[in-house]
């Protein structure tokens, strides 16, 4: 069996504290319990829930170290992923977890509950809607979110919760150097500036990780988030002028 504590100390130089590692292992057991009923995630073995789950989460302090992160919002957050694990090791921060799936929604409140987790609010509402509100909007040091959408999409969802000085996280696989390239358009109109794509090796994986951190420069148009399905449907991306007309 895979021991957090060793990966996380190589790869963050933090080390777990035990009422951590506890909770943690408290986290993996009611997932795996939920996942049999739920299928809230496709992995289901108790090694790769530590490694692709929960050390995976936590590289996210790779790149939030450097700065405070007093509120933080997890978008899309599924089954409490990265949010919940960095809650876990970071119990000063102030975190939102937003999924627009019932059963999604519910495993975060039982594992908050489970866990007696303190400043955690969880959602259930498209990131699009919670962009809109103004309790919400422009809030957040940084907003974060793994496996959700594409670089463009992303930072439809995710750059108008920031407050300008604030960063949005994206955690990317292969993919991220071209989809950050793609989205450079959505990012300037949103009020972002690519800060850096950072790789991250996860003990026995092979696929490419990267942390991609945008930082916000300036506030989100009020036309964006566009309504729930828009973004998806119809991507930020640079308008090809029609060529002028040929005169003859
Ligand atoms: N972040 C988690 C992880 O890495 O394990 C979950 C990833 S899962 C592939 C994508 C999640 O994003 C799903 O739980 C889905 O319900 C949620 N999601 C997708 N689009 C969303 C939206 N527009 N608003 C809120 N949640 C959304």
């Amino acid at each position: 069996m895979i021991e957090l504590a060793q990966p996380t100390q190589s790869l963050l130089g933090i080390q777990l504290t035990n009422p951590q590692l506890s909770a943690l292992q408290q986290y993996e057991h009611e997932l795996l319990e939920w996942n049999s009923l739920y299928n809230l995630t496709a992995i289901s073995d108790p090694d790769k829930v530590r490694i692709k789950h929960f050390l995976d989460s936590l590289s996210c302090l790779l790149v939030m170290r450097e700065t405070t992160f007093k509120r933080v919002i997890d978008v899309g957050t599924g089954a409490g992923f990265p949010g919940l694990p960095l809650k876990i090791v970071c119990p000063t921060m102030q975190i939102t977890l937003v999924d627009s799936v019932g059963k999604k929604v519910d495993f975060c409140n039982h594992i908050v509950k489970t866990l007696g987790l303190e400043g955690v609010e969880v959602i259930q509402e498209r990131a699009e809607n919670i962009g809109k509100k103004s309790e919400y909007r422009e809030q957040y040091d940084w907003a974060i979110a793994r496996a959700v959408a594409t670089m463009s999409v992303l930072a439809e969802f995710l750059l108008p919760l920031v407050r300008v000085g604030g960063s949005m996280l994206a955690m990317k696989g292969e993919s991220a150097p071209a989809e950050t390239q793609a989205a450079e358009h959505a990012l300037r109109v949103l009020g972002g500036h690519l800060n850096r794509l950072v790789p991250v090796v996860l003990p026995g994986v092979v696929d490419e990780r990267y942390l991609v951190v945008v930082d916000k420069l300036a506030a989100s148009p009020q036309k964006y988030p566009r309504r729930a399905g828009v973004p998806v449907k119809k991507p930020l991306k640079h308008q090809q002028q029609p060529n002028p007309p040929q005169i003859n």
